[in-house]
């Protein structure tokens, strides 16, 4: 007979390694904004894999160009050109407006891609000696899981007993351009940051922070590369985030939904004078812009192009803002917002954000903590008004269940 949950989440433990802590959920069919475990039970999706799923699961326009492309050709490694990625390059530097794209398959490998095109952009063209290169970052930022990555994360749980770790970064308080301006100096390649700070609970900079790293990029003569991963695509209501400033970085880094939570796609996207910089065998990757991966982003490009998404993001935006404000001093003790992204921070008092989680689960939502007291909500980009207020009135009753 089929096995149920706990058998699947009993089976898991021997044979999988112990590198993430589910909810003791196990999913077996999605549409939309819900998801179905093994058992039937319906939940509503208020994380949308960490907004890989941000036009929901199984989106239709995104699930036809899959089927289509599937029966046409998936792979042929970059030795050979395919008929699908060049449309991907230009419909992808059309949207952000910017000249070229180098397509990869992770967020971590697209932030270590920009990495390597930065520092080759410093000794190239900006004359930096060779292998000394810095490059400043932020306190608190997530950008994978790699071990160059990991290298100038300042989360110890992230790192320790991951070294010996790659030199060259700086790290300074995010939110802090008196301690950027200080970092930067004539060895800068970039400066790569979140426009919003996901992975640390959906922290938004002061109004003036990213006009300011753009300025002061510029004024400096390096590399402002922002990484959208988590932020772009239409979560915050905007294309990208920064755009909320109206600022164009340098160096766009995209992921997640730009494989429409169907395959892994992901970007550099930069101007010619940064991304020309690399040469034939310089860089690489066997899957990078793999035709089934052109296929559905060109898609999701298609998808963003319209406006809908942005403009849902925002509207639903308010919904969520309000809903939320009302929780504030009722279990839930501070909140930061912009379009369908928040971080909520719970009275440690009624639990810790996993059990928070863990009770929102039982009564049919998915969400999960960041750190500690945080809960972040990230829906699909396609739900409903309705649906949306359910999820807070559901997050309502667990914290006043206590
Ligand atoms: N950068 C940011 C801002 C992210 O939020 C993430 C994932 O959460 C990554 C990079 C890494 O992406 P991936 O897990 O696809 O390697």
């Amino acid at each position: 007979s089929a096995r149920t949950s706990a058998d699947l989440i009993r089976a898991e433990e021997p044979v999988l390694a112990h590198n993430y802590h589910p909810l003791p959920v196990v999913v077996a069919r999605a549409e939309g904004t819900w998801v179905e475990d093994v058992e039937g039970r319906r939940y509503l999706d208020m994380l949308a894999g960490y907004s890989a799923l941000n036009f929901g699961h199984r989106h239709p326009a995104l699930i036809e160009a899959a089927h289509r492309q599937l029966d046409q050709l998936t792979l042929t490694s970059r030795a050979f050109h395919n008929d699908k990625l060049a449309e991907f390059a230009e419909r992808l530097a059309e949207l952000t407006g910017l000249d070229m794209v180098l397509p990869m398959n992770t967020g971590a490998e697209a932030v270590e891609s920009g990495i390597k095109v930065a520092r080759k952009w410093a000794y190239d063209v900006k004359g930096v000696p060779a292998d000394q290169a810095t490059i400043v970052v932020a306190a608190e930022n997530f950008h994978g899981r790699t071990t160059t990555i990991v290298s100038f994360s300042t989360d110890e749980t992230a790192r320790a007993g991951f070294g010996p770790f790659t030199p060259g970064f700086r790290i300074v308080p995010y939110n802090d351009l008196a301690a950027l301006e200080a970092a930067v100096d004539e060895t800068t390649a970039a400066v790569l940051i979140e426009p919003i700070q996901g992975e640390a609970g959906v922290i938004i900079p002061d109004a003036g922070y990213l006009a300011g790293v753009r300025e002061l990029t510029r004024r400096k003569g390096c590399l402002f590369i922002a990484d959208e991963i988590q932020s772009g695509l239409g979560r915050t209501g905007r294309t990208l985030a920064v755009e909320h400033e109206g600022v164009v970085p340098d160096v766009l880094l995209l992921g997640k939904a730009l494989g429409g939570g169907i395959v892994p796609v992901s970007a550099v996207v930069a101007n010619r004078e940064v991304l020309g910089v690399l040469r034939p065998g310089e860089h690489g990757s066997t899957f990078g812009g793999n035709p089934l991966a052109a296929a559905v982003g060109t898609a999701v490009v298609e998808l963003l192009e319209t406006g809908e998404f942005q403009r849902r993001a925002t509207e639903l935006g308010v919904v969520l803002r309000d809903g939320l404000t009302e929780l504030v001093g009722k279990g839930v003790v501070g909140f930061r917002s912009r379009g369908l992204w928040a971080g909520v921070d719970v009275d440690p008092a009624i639990g810790t954000g996993r059990e928070i989680s863990e009770r929102l689960m039982r009564e049919g939502v998915l969400a999960k903590d960041t750190h500690g007291s945080t809960i972040r909500l990230a829906p699909p980009l396609t739900i409903t008004a309705d649906e949306l207020r359910s999820a807070l009135g559901t997050l309502e009753k667990v914290l006043t269940l206590g």
